[in-house]
């Protein structure tokens, strides 16, 4: 019997709050970062670092900006009027579901075998980092 020293984690599909408090504490760390830039009115957020679950690294690049998937009528307001978008950043927090999006094709069930690397990407982990705008991303506790 030969062993891989680390094989990877199954695939599970899970959102379980221990994933959340799991990836707080990578982002305490270093391990893992959350940014936030704004440009134009548009925000975007940018999480890099390693899966709270399965330990690979990935990247993880969204628009923050509250988009209507309408893709035939466009009401987003030309010359960017301010009223209908928020702006994000500016005074709340950000809060950012992520599932993991390693590239790394995880097995499923128990056979051990590889599962078709492309249909799954990441060990199905989903996990939510809130972003404090204003504030110490590695703040020293009281
Ligand atoms: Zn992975
Ligand atoms: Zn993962």
């Amino acid at each position: 019997m030969t062993q891989q020293p680390q094989p990877p984690v199954p695939y599970l599909q899970t959102s379980d709050y221990r994933w959340t408090e799991a990836a707080f504490r990578l982002l305490e760390a270093g391990a893992l970062t959350a940014t936030v830039t704004a440009r134009d009115n548009i925000a975007s957020a940018v999480v890099d670092g390693v899966c709270p679950r399965c330990a690979h690294p990935f990247t993880d690049r969204r628009s923050l900006t509250a988009v209507t998937n309408g893709l035939g009528g466009t009401r987003a307001a030309p010359g960017g009027g301010p009223g209908l978008a928020e702006p994000v950043g500016a005074a709340e927090a950000v809060v950012l579901d992520v599932t993991c999006s390693c590239g790394v094709p995880h097995p499923t069930g128990e056979t051990g075998a590889a599962a078709d690397a492309t249909a799954v990407t990441g060990c199905g982990v989903s996990f939510r980092i809130e972003l404090a705008p204003e504030h110490d991303p590695v703040g020293g506790r009281p």
